[in-house]
């Protein structure tokens, strides 16, 4: 951003009687990077800028030209823009998705993100959330995979849901802090044999912890 972007309170805001954005979070305005960038921008300084928004759990739309506002995600209903009732077949051919759709491929590197293959690339949404629109989901969740893949991870997601529906709340958040602490403790490889190896009875639980603990992260 430049020094011609200026941050607004939305008390600050409500105070100038401007015709747009009075039911915002915030109004950001802007002559400079930001304003080219939504208004004539390169196509992909604009989505990741889109991407950084919705990270933060925000959506923003243009009043004028050089206003922007600001808006939580479950304030979405009382933003202005509303688009005509489409099937999910006409989404994933809308515009936004396949820009989003090519920007995943385009990191994974045109291989599938789980066998490498580079036949038939799709991109897996990791979850849904209800009024999201395809392309609003952040990079982070979407995943490439070929077609094979695709169809093999999402039926395993469904069953994964359905194993944790039998789970309480504080037995699901171990789950959670296990997956988020232990790839940042332990060597990727070795912890998820160690998982492998949990109620096995053939016995080498005790080696695979022990190798989990002695193998560094990086090796
Ligand atoms: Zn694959």
């Amino acid at each position: 951003m430049t020094s011609e972007t200026h941050f607004f309170t939305i008390e600050e805001w409500q105070e100038r009687e401007e015709e747009y954005h009075n039911e915002s979070e915030f109004v950001i305005t802007t002559e400079g990077g930001l304003y080219n960038i939504l208004n004539f921008g390169d196509e992909k300084q604009y989505l990741e800028f889109e991407d950084l928004l919705l990270s933060f759990g925000f959506f923003y739309e243009l009043g004028n030209a050089w206003n922007i506002g600001f808006y939580y995600e479950e304030n979405l209903e009382n933003a202005p823009l509303e688009e005509p009732f489409k099937s999910y077949a006409d989404k994933l051919r809308d515009s936004r998705w396949q820009n989003k759709r090519d920007m995943v491929k385009s990191r994974a590197g045109y291989c599938c993100q789980d066998c490498s293959s580079s036949k038939n690339l799709e991109v897996h949404h990791c979850y849904y959330q209800y009024g999201r629109e395809p392309w609003e989901y952040p990079l982070d969740s979407l995943r490439c995979l070929c077609r094979n893949c695709h169809e093999k991870r999402g039926r395993l997601e469904t069953v994964l849901r359905a194993k944790f529906a039998d789970l309480r709340f504080d037995e699901l958040a171990v789950f959670k802090k296990l997956i988020s602490n232990s790839i940042l403790a332990y060597n990727r490889k070795a912890f998820f044999e160690f998982l492998n190896s949990l109620g096995d009875m053939n016995g080498d639980m005790d080696k695979k912890y022990d190798e989990m603990k002695t193998i560094k992260r990086f090796s």
